[in-house]
């Protein structure tokens, strides 16, 4: 038997970062709804374990800030526009939650009058504490930020366990795996090696709040199927970046 695999959940209290480009299309709409169901019954399947999550979107499936020159839009008009997009995601997946019967608020940095609610963190709890699960759209609700960023922050705030960056590979390697076959993937490691190194897997922001507030995160395929569930159980899955010695 696997003896990395432990009966009762690692975490309680998680957020999952889940980028645009997980379920990208280039057809009406940019967003693959069959990956967004697929991934919503695995999260189905943490909050039938009690798991509480917080769930940060991305819009790079429809825009990303950096486009801006692309399409000779200022950098804050680009931002914006990509603001609208997390939320346009979000509405989308709670929608998805709502039709497995998952109880689900979704929540905005940026105000939206009645399309979804303000960030407030006393509710995020009370949400929580009633098994809901939360969807953080609109970022940190600022241009020249990431949803990787407002991840790590709303992980700090909520006092999560732990943030689950989905990815379409599985952890970060040595160098492009498709490119060199030679590229080890690492399994764990520190938060000084990260920023050094600069991975492009996630902002250098988010991960600088990450060290400074000793948030653990892990980064994973999440096309596996069963991912989710095998990382809360305990499984080690990925690659995992925290506070090492390395
Ligand atoms: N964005 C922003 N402030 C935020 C969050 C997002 O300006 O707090 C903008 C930024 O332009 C970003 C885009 O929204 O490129 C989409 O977010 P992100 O790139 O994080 O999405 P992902 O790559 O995860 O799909």
């Amino acid at each position: 038997m696997d003896n990395s695999i432990i009966k009762k959940p690692l975490y309680n209290r998680i957020i999952l970062k889940i980028s645009g480009e997980i379920f990208q299309v280039y057809d009406i709409c940019k967003i693959d709804v069959k990956i967004l169901k697929s991934i919503s019954q695995e999260i189905k399947r943490l909050v039938n374990i009690g798991i509480q999550i917080g769930i940060v979107i991305g819009g790079g499936n429809i825009i990303r800030g950096s486009m801006s020159k692309n399409i000779n839009i200022s950098k804050v008009t680009a931002d914006n526009m990509g603001i609208l997009a997390t939320i346009m995601n979000g509405l989308v997946l709670r929608d998805i939650l709502n039709n497995l019967s998952i109880k689900t608020c979704l929540m905005s940095a940026t105000k939206t009058n009645s399309m979804c609610e303000d960030y407030n963190l006393e509710k995020v709890l009370d949400c929580f504490n009633n098994k809901k699960v939360v969807i953080f759209s609109g970022g940190i609700g600022h241009p020249f930020f990431t949803t990787d960023t407002a991840a790590c922050l709303r992980a700090i705030e909520t006092q999560s366990d732990v943030v689950l960056k989905a990815t379409k590979v599985n952890g970060i390697y040595s160098s492009d795996p498709e490119q060199c076959c030679n590229a080890i993937k690492y399994r764990r490691l520190s938060y000084s090696y990260v920023i050094k190194k600069e991975f492009k897997v996630m902002d250098l922001t988010a991960f600088i709040l990450a060290r400074d507030h000793n948030v653990p995160i892990c980064i994973f395929n999440m096309y596996d199927i069963g991912v989710l569930y095998k990382i809360v159980m305990g499984q080690k899955i990925g690659t995992m970046v925290g506070a090492l010695n390395k």
